[in-house]
């Protein structure tokens, strides 16, 4: 079975994003607001910082197909970075300010960046050292340390003296890195081509999958070096004119206080800040009733806190969004987000976005397979990734013949087209020839009122177990399916994009078993 939409009549244009098409008639509305100071940046004044930006790295020697690192947190400069380097038809690589110096250095020598944009707090992180100072030049959005630039170097350029590139579609445009939950991270190469095309699956169109409003404030709270908030937050706001609230970090009471301020209609969320949104008693001292929708992503959200967090914003649709750094990233998409929307169900992620093509597959034997049946998710289309970074075996792994991308989620498809996401292959855990989904075990135990969060991994001879909680699952579900070890720690690891960290887990759990 091969589940497809493709609505002619609402073909992608592969456009550069910086063309400013809707300029003219979004000049003066509100394109970003800083936060933490409360700047309002309109839709002219972006793009005029955006030329300059890209003036300036001109001047700085930086020329198409050229890498710029951004390390920062959510900011305009962030924005104004990323599409200066469109403009001029560099490539951006958005690298995580948490990674560890070795971490960082990695992605540095994998995307041989020539420009670093960073808070001068994270500049001793990337360890620069006399043999450095010719790969690349070091730019800070505050005051630079030694041998750095300030920012105002490249924002202060002139917008006149951006230099005129050809851009292909083919070209790349942004070199994200996948967020490294089962492995070490992966270099993605996206092009000008894969981020119109999905931002015009979800935003463009007579009845948009995502309808997005120029009146809306969409919640930029989730990091833009993480592609899920770069693309269905930034960009598609963005391309449909509405305002994005950029707050650099996650924090519960800043987080209310600015939803409530800035009257936030759209919320892009992973499932902790579902958890935070639907836990925690200070959001009722909140009016949140400015929101309209709420899009979660990047992580299983079990039907048990969607329900919890529907209780705190009872006016908003929710739903979710599926996506993958290498699908570029945008597979599905709820249908209650579209200007003309259908009723969806919990629990699902969507249907596949428009002009793609999603199926699937027996991950043994690669046949196809039909409704309800869980298999591995595999989608086609022209915003998918060109490759890994150079690692051209990695991408013939998971970019097959026919040119679909494999996901390594598994998945089903229900009769209403309704995508449902069951787990990674990587994650489900085998029991007596039995598969356990984790997602599934962890959203039953979050819905428990004591417990505050979960994951599930497996785990060999132990003794230590917890009785209440295991009865609790018990009682709901197969028996192959009960919790044999129930462990307590303070916090569970999670990567910035919201993700379970099994493989850290795994290895706590590893190293408390050896003591
Ligand atoms: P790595 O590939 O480096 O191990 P990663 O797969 O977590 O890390 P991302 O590209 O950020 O890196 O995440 C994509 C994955 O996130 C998907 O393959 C899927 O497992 C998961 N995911 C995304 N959206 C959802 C969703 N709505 N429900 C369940 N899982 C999701
Ligand atoms: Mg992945």
């Amino acid at each position: 079975m091969c589940v497809e939409r493709e609505l002619s009549l609402e073909v992608t244009k592969s456009r550069p994003f910086h063309s400013g098409k809707n300029l003219p008639q979004l000049s003066h509305r509100p394109c970003l607001i800083d936060g933490s100071t409360g700047k309002i940046y309109t839709y002219a004044q972006t793009h005029l910082l955006s030329r300059k930006v890209a003036a300036g790295f001109s001047k700085l020697g930086i020329t198409k197909g050229d890498v710029i690192m951004i390390l920062l947190q959510n900011s305009p400069e962030f924005v104004f970075s990323f599409f200066a380097a469109s403009i001029i038809g560099a490539v951006a690589t958005t690298a995580n300010p948490f990674y560890t110096p070795a971490e960082l250095r990695k992605q540095l020598t994998a995307s041989k960046a020539k420009l670093i944009i960073t808070q001068s707090m994270y500049v001793s992180k990337l360890q620069v050292e006399a043999a450095d100072e010719d790969e690349f030049q070091v730019i800070t959005v505050d005051d630079p340390p030694e041998k750095c630039l300030h920012f105002s170097v490249v924002s202060e350029a002139d917008e006149r003296e951006v230099p005129e590139v050809e851009i292909e579609a083919e070209d790349a445009v942004a070199l994200p890195f996948s967020s490294g939950t089962t492995g070490l991270p992966k270099g993605v190469v996206l092009t000008h081509k894969s981020l119109t095309t999905s931002v015009g699956q979800q935003v463009d169109g007579e009845n948009p999958n995502l309808y997005l409003k120029e009146e809306d404030v969409l919640l930029c709270v989730l990091p833009l070096f993480h592609i899920f908030s770069l693309n269905s937050v930034l960009l598609c706001a963005l391309r449909a004119g509405s305002a994005v609230l950029l707050m650099h970090k996650f924090e519960i009471g800043a987080l209310l206080e600015l939803i409530q301020r800035h009257k936030v209609s759209v919320a892009m969320v992973v499932p902790p800040l579902v958890l935070a949104l639907a836990k925690n008693p200070t959001v009722a001292e909140f009016d949140l009733s400015s929101i309209r929708l709420v899009l979660s992503g990047a992580a299983p959200l079990g039907k048990e806190l969607e329900e919890a967090l529907k209780t705190r914003v009872p006016q908003a649709v929710l739903g979710q969004g599926y996506g993958m750094t290498e699908a570029g990233p945008v597979l599905s998409m709820c249908l209650g987000f579209a200007k003309e929307p259908l009723p969806t169900k919990s629990g699902s992620c969507g249907t596949v976005v428009r002009n793609a093509q999603l199926k699937v597959v027996d991950p043994q034997t690669g046949a196809s397979l039909g409704y309800n049946q869980p298999g591995e998710i595999c989608i086609r289309g022209q915003q998918i990734m060109k490759g890994y970074l150079n690692d051209d075996k990695a991408t013939e792994a998971t970019i097959d013949a026919e040119g679909y991308l494999h996901t390594g989620d598994i998945g089903y498809i229900d009769d209403d087209d309704e995508i449902f996401i069951v787990d990674r292959v990587k994650e489900l855990i085998k029991f007596k020839g039995f598969q356990v989904p984790p997602a599934e075990l962890e959203g039953l135990l979050v819905s428990h009122p004591s417990i505050a969060d979960a994951a599930v991994v497996p785990s060999n001879g132990f003794d230590l177990t917890e009785e209440a909680v295991k009865e609790f699952i018990a009682k709901q579900v197969v028996f192959y399916k009960r919790l044999h070890k129930v462990y307590f720690v303070h916090a569970i690891p999670k990567s910035a994009a919201g993700k379970i960290l099994r493989k850290d887990l795994r290895a706590q759990l590893e190293s408390a078993t050896q003591k």
